[in-house]
Order: C-alpha cells, then sequence, then structure tokens
C-alpha cells in the first residue's frame, strides 16, 4: 500500500517503519533548558505508534543547545566548531538521558546511535547501520540519532540533522520521514508574504520547488532551513520513501498535524534497487565527468556510460569512487560508480571503446560506470 496522503505516515500498514525528526528549537527552550511537557506529549504519541506496530526511530537535535548552557558558552555554543564539539559532548549526554528517560515511562528502551556523513556514504559502514537498526527495532528499542558532532569536522558533517534522518530512514528501510518543523510545510513563496500558500502534496522535487524554497529561505526556519528540508525530500524520494513536513510547535505535534491534514507531503518514487537508492542519496562525490549530447540521450534510455561521450573530467577519483556525470547544460543527470581512477578517465576520453587497450595498455572494463552502478536523477 502506498503512501498518499499525511495520515498514512502513522499507519503501520502503510507505513510500518517511520523516522520522527525533532529540531533544537522544538526540543530547548530560549532558556536553555529542555521543553519537558512537549517532549513528554510527543513521546506519549511515539508511544502510541509503537503499541499500534509502527517502528519508529528518532532523530533528535539539541546536543549543541543544552551542552552550550551547561559550558555557558557564547552563541548557543555555535561561535567556533570547537565550541559546538564542546558543547555537543556534554549536552548529548543529556539529550540522551532525557529520550531514554521520557520513553522509559512507557516501558521503551532507547537506543542511541551517532553518526557522521562518512558512516553512511561509506557503503560497508552504511550496511553495518542498516543492521544495527534492524536489530534493535525488531528487539523493541526506539533508536535515537543524533549527528556525531563532536568529532565531525567540517567536511564530514550533515550539519542538519534533516538530511541525516532521511539518510537513516534510507539505511532502515523506513517507509516515511516525518520533519518536525517550525512551520507546517512549504509554501509556493517566503510564508511571511501575503498570498502565500502552503503546498500540500509535492509530487517531484523539481527545480520550480527548489525556487520556492529559495524564497522563504529568510524566515529563520531551524538550522538548515527549507533548503535543507527539500535536500531530504530528494534523498527520500530516490530511496521510495514519503517524507512530511508539519508544525512541530503544537502539543501532541503528530496528532494536530493529522487531525488537520495540515502538512507538505512529498511523495515517494517507485523503490529503486536498494544499492542504486543508497548512491542517490550520497551527498559527497569524489569527481565528476562531463559527457557531450549524445552520450546525455544514451543514459536516458538506460545505458551505461562510455568513454567516447566524455568531453571533460573534474577531481582526483579512484576506481570505484562516486562521481557525479553533468550533462552539456551543467546539469548532473546521473551519479555512479567510477570504473576508472580519474587520470585513466582523462586518457579514454572522447575515445572509441575499440581504442581503449591501446590506449591503456591493457585490457579495459565494458564501460566508464555500467548502468547498473549509475542512479539517473
Ligand atoms: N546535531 C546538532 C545538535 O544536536 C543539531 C543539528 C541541527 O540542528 O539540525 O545540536
Amino acid at each position: 500500500m502506498k503512501i498518499t496522503q499525511l495520515a498514512h505516515l502513522i499507519d503501520a500498514k502503510t507505513c510500518p517503519r517511520l523516522v520522527v525528526k525533532v529540531g533544537s528549537a522544538l526540543l530547548v527552550g530560549k532558556d536553555g533548558e529542555p521543553r519537558r511537557e512537549w517532549l513528554t506529549a510527543l513521546v506519549a504519541e511515539i508511544a502510541a505508534a509503537r503499541a499500534a506496530g509502527q517502528e519508529v526511530i528518532v532523530v533528535s537535535s539539541g546536543a549543541i543547545a543544552l551542552g552550550a548552557r551547561k559550558l555557558a558558552l557564547a552563541k548557543g555554543g555555535r561561535g567556533s566548531l570547537s565550541d559546538a564539539q564542546a558543547a555537543a559532548s556534554v549536552g548529548q549526554i543529556a539529550l540522551a538521558g532525557l529520550w531514554a528517560e521520557l520513553l522509559g515511562l512507557h516501558g521503551l528502551t532507547a537506543a542511541q546511535i551517532l553518526l557522521t556523513l562518512e558512516d553512511l556514504e561509506d557503503r560497508r559502514r552504511y550496511l553495518n547501520a542498516t543492521a544495527t537498526l534492524g536489530t534493535l527495532l525488531a528487539a523493541g528499542a526506539v533508536p535515537v540519532i543524533n549527528e556525531n558532532d563532536s568529532v565531525a569536522t567540517q567536511e564530514i558533517r550533515f550539519g542538519d540533522n534533516d538530511r541525516l534522518a532521511a539518510r537513516v530512514g534510507q539505511a532502515a528501510g523506513a517507509s516515511g520521514v516525518l520533519l518536525l518543523s517550525d512551520i507546517d510545510g512549504l509554501y509556493d513563496r517566503d510564508p511571511r508574504q501575503p498570498g502565500a500558500l502552503r503546498i500540500p502534496v509535492v509530487r517531484g522535487v523539481t527545480p520550480e520547488i527548489h525556487a520556492m524554497a529559495t524564497g522563504g529561505s529568510s524566515s529563520g526556519l531551524g538550522s538548515g532551513g527549507m533548503t535543507s528540508k527539500l535536500q531530504a525530500a530528494e534523498i527520500a524520494e530516490l530511496a521510495g520513501m514519503a517524507l512530511a513536513i508539519i508544525d512541530g510547535q503544537p502539543v501532541s505535534p503528530i496528532g494536530t498535524a493529522i487531525t488537520a491534514d495540515r502538512g507538505t507531503l512529498f511523495l515517494p518514487r517507485g523503490r529503486k534497487q536498494a544499492r542504486k537508492a543508497w548512491l542517490g542519496g550520497r551527498m559527497r562525490m569524489r569527481g565528476a565527468v562531463h559527457v557531450d549530447a549524445g552520450a546525455a540521450a544514451a543514459l536516458e534510455r538506460g545505458s551505461s556510460l562510455l568513454a567516447a561521450g566524455i568531453t571533460g573530467v573534474d577531481g582526483d577519483f579512484q576506481r570505484g569512487d562516486a562521481i557525479a556525470v553533468i550533462g552539456p547544460d551543467g546539469q548532473t543527470l546521473a551519479r555512479g560508480l567510477s570504473e576508472y581512477h580519474a587520470a585513466e578517465c582523462k586518457v579514454l576520453k572522447g575515445h572509441h571503446s575499440r581504442e581503449h587497450e591501446a590506449l591503456l595498455g591493457y585490457a579495459p572494463r565494458s564501460a566508464l560506470i555500467h548502468r547498473d552502478q549509475m542512479v539517473l536523477l
């Protein structure tokens, strides 16, 4: 059964596994203290979902905000990376303790997992996270996940928990992701403008949809803002998951949004093969190849990428690394795992396959990116 409306996200039949993402502003008050009453009501909603047979994974922010107060750091602990890392080390203990305590009141066991971007971009570690999440859920626990802010430097950071939530949902094979935000969905323009309309359902995160978020990004939405929420929606879409943005502010926010049918629901595309979905959701590419119009058309028809259609090579990638395929108009057409390292790609670029053996001095591979190792965007 497919998810076509908000209410399907809380139905164990249409959505057996759900990720609920909670941002710092909802969890931590302006005084730096946890908002216990609000969280208690949310945990009751999660416990009810579990009791009705739905598996729930929580992605929770709030470590930096909680820790900054304890360490008396300026700017809410976000003045520098080292401040944020120190604050997170302190705050994460409080955050995990809070979830464990409140879930415990319902007889539920909380399980903490701290991840960095790299943990989910490396295929082996990604599969490891998948296995751990599966085991925890089967054992009845509620995984509570955050970014491992204390060790994550700029290069290996998600930076926001929206994308983390989508990647976690994908790793867990979830059917849906619910982002509790400070706004009740995506608006067609800056929501503060008169006449701004909420979009109830989005079919495909198109350039027009992105344009709406840019208009609304100045509205002070969470740490990632609407842009990171749309990136999360793209990851979800490629992974065959539904994703919704709802207003997290009311007490019992999930029930409130479902009853009022208020939010923005991003519909999933058909589920891709797991490996392709993982590839499509990857956020960091090691390099890129540029292709001509002929190669771009061949990719659309489902062919592998051949060196003859390559016009340029960027980056210093190795064989097996994820790279982007960029069309003549500068748009990224696909992502895939390269069969060659960057230097070999440069040698082969523009050359027909029959010339490859002579150019390389060894037996060539059948394609630069095989169709099975590529996902079209
Ligand atoms: N992981 C950060 C924290 O726990 C917050 C990231 C975000 O706000 O999205 O404080």
